[in-house]
């Protein structure tokens, strides 16, 4: 039997929170983790003074207190509220679209009257998800709906989600609004704010806990087998009763019995340039996929306010399907919700019905998109729960 209480896949934000509770609690804690480094995909580090994202952009915003409070014990941070701009029909535009935005996009008697119309069917300071306002009747905002759709959602869902047009769910770009203000915020949350010395300090910060040992480059494949008729679990060959936190992927636990839960990824480019790039920290570029066959780049300096002068790096997005041997897109990103998506993943989620220490959590062991302040909070649950 191992001494440990309880074993944790994955060092990310899931699995980080978890172990940093658990042991806060005296709990005898091991993590395993695959990659060579703590921090999930939202490991960080520093590149001739600039703070890369290794995985792509995360910015931390969230309305919830108590999961922003958590994480400020482990580090210091600096307000920061994101701003984006989409290069649409030859000009840099605020995404989400607002006021602004028509105003860039269209001539000036047009623009004041689409603003008008906007504020009286709408009301300032309120924002309406693309879709509605696609079936606004009145002649101006549908011609507005429609440029935005084309313009800003079409060719970028189509980008990310690999999907035609016609396939593209409502719902998806529903969850992104049009503004009905000069609010070029990208995020609307209460706190929006970035750590002060990066996300992999603040892990470091969360793990140093002499309760917690942490095994790098290792798949808790190689030492953990799973009994599912009896519900039992093997940690090097020995039973082990205590708690089984698993955030990695479900499919790949269970040897992709059922087959594979299928999965967005990316292709991320980093480049240096002399400079500065561009203008906004991350650009979009939501045209058509033989203009741009990237969603957006991201220039890591401008998440700061001072920064390198002469030199930068940009990441830019390619998105493709997640394939497990592929030379690239080896990393499983986004979920891709369908029905029989959850089907499958539910199914997966029975074959474990007779485990009672093991527990899922995390954007991969539960098929989930989270942000990082939900698995923070998702995370908090769990070790009352434990
Ligand atoms: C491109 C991109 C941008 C994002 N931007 C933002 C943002 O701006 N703001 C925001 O709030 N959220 C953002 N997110 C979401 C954020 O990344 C997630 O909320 C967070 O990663 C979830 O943490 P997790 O611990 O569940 O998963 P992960 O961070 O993926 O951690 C899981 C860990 O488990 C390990 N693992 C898996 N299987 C095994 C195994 N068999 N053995 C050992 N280890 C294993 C993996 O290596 C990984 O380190 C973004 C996500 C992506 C993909």
């Amino acid at each position: 039997m191992s001494n440990y209480d309880v074993i944790i896949v994955g060092a990310g934000f899931a699995g980080a929170t978890v172990a940093q509770q658990c042991a806060e609690k005296g709990r005898k804690v091991l993590i395993i983790e695959k990659r060579k480094h703590i921090g999930g995909n939202a490991y960080d580090y520093m590149l001739d003074g600039i703070d890369v994202h290794a995985y792509g952009p995360h910015i931390f915003h969230t309305n919830n207190k108590e999961a922003f409070e958590y994480l400020k014990r482990f580090g210091d941070f600096y307000p920061y509220e994101h701003r984006v701009l989409g290069h649409i029909q030859d000009k840099l535009v605020p995404i989400p679209f607002n006021l602004k935005s028509i105003e860039l996009c269209f001539a000036g008697k047009i623009a004041d009257e689409l603003k008008e119309v906007l504020i009286k069917e709408y009301g300032m300071g309120n924002k309406v998800p693309i879709m509605e306002l696609r079936k606004n009747n009145n002649p101006q905002v549908h011609m507005l709906a429609d440029f935005i759709f084309e313009n800003v959602f079409k060719y970028y869902t189509m980008k990310q989600w690999g999907l035609k047009a016609e396939e593209i769910d409502p719902a998806v770009t529903a969850r992104v609004p049009v503004n009905v203000s000069y609010d070029d915020r990208y995020f609307n949350d209460q706190y929006q704010y970035m750590p002060l010395n990066g996300y992999t300090a603040l892990f470091e910060e969360m793990l140093k806990d002499d309760n917690i040992d942490i095994l790098l480059n290792t798949d808790a494949k190689d030492h953990i087998d799973l009994d599912l008729d009896k519900g039992k679990i093997y940690y090097r060959g020995k039973e082990f009763i205590g708690k089984l936190v698993y955030t990695g992927a479900l499919d790949e636990l269970l040897d992709y019995k059922l087959g594979e839960l299928p999965y967005r990824s990316l292709d991320l480019v980093l480049e240096k340039h002399q400079g500065t790039f561009q203008k906004a920290a991350t650009e979009n570029y939501p045209g058509n996929i033989e203009t741009y066959p990237y969603t957006r780049i991201t220039e890591y300096k401008l998440f700061k306010e001072t920064y390198p002068q002469d030199y930068t790096y940009t990441h830019t997005e390619y998105p493709l399907a997640y394939k497990r041997d592929g030379e690239k897109g080896n990393i499983p990103y986004y979920p891709i919700f369908t029905n029989e998506n959850d089907k499958k993943y539910k199914a997966y989620v029975n074959e474990l019905k007779n485990f009672h220490n093991l527990y899922l959590l995390g954007r991969l062991a539960e098929y989930h998109y989270y942000n990082m302040d939900a698995i923070i909070a998702k995370a908090l649950g769990l070790v009352c729960k434990l």
